[in-house]
């Protein structure tokens, strides 16, 4: 971190905390306790909401919802016209915040909203992100671990994110100004964590112990993960079509060399037979031609899905207390 400016502020700072869910209708009123507890404990106390997105879940979350917004006006819901991933929904919500900062946190308590102070502290020592790394994992599957620490490495060695850490991110907290910038950004096949890593900012990290799920299981399904793998890589590298360019030169040399060894020995009087190798050539370059479109598939339906400009989000409802302002900046303008 760099010449750490530390944000003034004329009145108290507004926190706004956006949490997507996607049924979690036994984990948000145990959140909310929490979480009131902590915002309206801080050593320098602040105005606070809390957005919450419902990702069009299957239970009676937004019900929830409604009803702690009927509680406390700072509960602010909304509920999404169909599921479309929390990366999605947490779009919405940095959307339409209205804090000094944002805080995201998800809505299973995995991440304890007892880290919020620490995070505010760093905002306030001048960092402009502040992530939540995760020094440990209770209660996770071993394979959830073992895809998550897969997907890190990827990042960050062979797309080149090296500032993500390597076991993982996605509690944080974002400054205004990077809010502001987050809203120019028009994509919508992304990794949320990616982009902000790539964005820059002045960005410092704390670290915490991710908690065991109190109720409910996580919605992200393998697909869910698969489709956020291939999004990230080619949201942030053309290395695939690097390595498919150089890789079908390379199997071209090949070829041609032993098209060169083939033409040798049947002008030497011993042609070269066989139906097996043939079959292994054709079924091999067959194989990595297949590979090659496939790849070449995803970016070109993600540019295709881009080009059509569908908004990002629909919304179903709001809650009374909003969030009601003009929506979704990457809609297109009529
Ligand atoms: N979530 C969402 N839409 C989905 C899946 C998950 O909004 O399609 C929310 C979920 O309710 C939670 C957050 O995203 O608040 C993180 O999801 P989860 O706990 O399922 O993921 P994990 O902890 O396994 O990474
Ligand atoms: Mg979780």
């Amino acid at each position: 971190m760099t010449g750490p400016a530390p944000a003034v502020f004329a009145t108290a700072p507004r926190v706004s905390v956006v949490t997507p869910a996607y049924n979690e209708s036994a984990n948000l009123p145990l959140l909310y306790e929490r979480l009131r507890a902590v915002l309206d404990a801080l050593p320098e106390p602040a105005p606070w909401e809390w957005i919450v997105i419902d990702d069009h879940s299957a239970d009676n979350t937004f019900q929830v919802v409604c009803a702690l917004a009927a509680r406390d006006p700072r509960v602010r819901g909304v509920r999404l016209a169909r599921n479309s991933g929390s990366h999605t929904a947490l779009a919405y919500g940095l959307h339409h915040c209205r804090g000094d900062c944002a805080v995201v946190l998800a809505a299973d308590l995995q991440d304890p909203p007892e880290i919020l102070p620490d995070l505010i502290t760093g905002w306030k020592n001048g960092a402009q992100i502040v992530w939540a790394v995760r020094a440990g994992r209770e209660g996770e599957a071993a394979q959830t671990v073992a895809f998550s620490r897969l997907y890190y490495w990827l990042m960050r060695r062979v797309v080149g994110m090296k500032e993500l850490p390597p076991t993982g991110a996605d509690f944080f907290l974002l400054d205004r100004a990077v809010l502001d910038a987050f809203r120019g950004f028009r994509e919508s096949n992304t990794s949320i964590l990616a982009l902000l890593t790539w964005m820059g900012f002045r960005q410092t990290s704390i670290s915490y112990v991710k908690q065991a799920r109190v109720h409910g299981r996580s919605g992200w399904t393998f697909a869910k993960k698969l489709k956020l793998v291939v999004d990230s890589v080619t949201a942030f590298t053309f290395l695939p079509i690097r390595v498919m360019s150089y890789g079908g030169l390379l199997v071209a040399l090949a070829g041609f060399a032993y098209a060169v060894f083939v033409i040798i020995h049947a002008l030497t009087g011993s042609p070269t037979e066989g139906w097996s190798s043939l079959m292994v050539v054709v079924l091999v370059m067959g194989g990595i031609q297949m590979l090659m479109m496939g790849v070449l598939g995803e970016y070109l339906w993600r540019a295709l899905d881009e080009s059509r400009r569908r908004p990002r989000y629909l919304i179903e409802a709001v809650t009374p207390s909003g969030p009601t302002e003009a929506g979704d900046p990457t809609a297109p303008t009529p």
